[in-house]
């Protein structure tokens, strides 16, 4: 199926999703998530009507974003590096993975040089993964103080990449992640991927972030 084909469906599904849970379609926001596809590829999905482009790498977001003709917001989902803050504010209007304060300094640092606000997430280990990126719960109350005092950072919202599972056994996380956003007062949720995005939106997600139902499985 055509890109433009796979939005069209993608959005219905996230409308029955949204109306399932007695919620107004227009707040759920989709991610179309190109990594490893082309900037040609990312085009049709801004003809489309996509708005909203998401990139796991600052590398591979600088060769591709030259290259493409339409307008988009780019989001960043992958993990960062405090010494490629200059560079991914260059790339990306909106950052969903801060998970410690020396990150999210150096994103303010450069954000207010370049006199801009950052939209930004903060990432939650929801899971408890060893290894995996994102803050543990209990971290979170500290980090998101310390981020309230930088000036050139509006902290938005939560983001998490849940344990990897079928749908139901993902739910609990996505209904804690809810808990949490409601908690500190937050007001976006950015979960939800290809093979559960119905389940996050039931749940609360605000953003949705999908890649292979939309451009087709990736040969990673
Ligand atoms: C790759 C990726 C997605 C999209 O996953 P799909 O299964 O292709 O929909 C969403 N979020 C993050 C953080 C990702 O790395």
């Amino acid at each position: 199926m055509s890109v433009a084909a796979n939005v069209a469906r993608i959005r219905d599904r996230i409308a029955a999703a949204a109306r399932r849970a007695g919620r107004d379609p227009a707040a759920v926001r989709l991610i179309a998530v190109s990594k490893t596809k082309s900037a040609a590829m990312i085009d049709e999905a801004i003809e489309a009507g996509i708005t909203d482009i998401g990139e796991n790498y600052v590398q591979e977001a600088a060769a591709k974003r030259p290259l493409v003709r339409g307008a988009a917001r780019w989001h960043l989902i992958g993990h960062l590096q405090r010494n490629k803050a200059a560079k991914a504010l260059g790339l990306f209007d909106v950052v969903h993975t801060l998970d410690r304060i020396e990150l999210a300094r150096a994103i303010d640092r450069h954000a207010a040089a370049a006199g801009r606000i950052v939209p930004a997430f903060v990432e939650v280990n929801i899971g408890r993964e060893p290894g995996k990126s994102g803050v543990l719960e209990e971290q979170l109350e500290p980090l998101i103080a310390a981020i309230r005092g930088l000036p050139a950072i509006r902290l938005e919202g939560l983001m998490a990449i849940p344990p990897a599972g079928d749908v139901e056994s993902v739910r609990p996380y996505f209904r804690q992640m809810r808990e949490l956003r409601d908690r500190f007062g937050l007001e976006e949720l950015s979960m939800g991927m290809s093979g559960d995005f119905e389940a996050a939106i039931e749940e609360g997600a605000t953003y949705v972030r999908i890649g292979r139902a939309i451009f087709g499985e990736r040969g990673e």
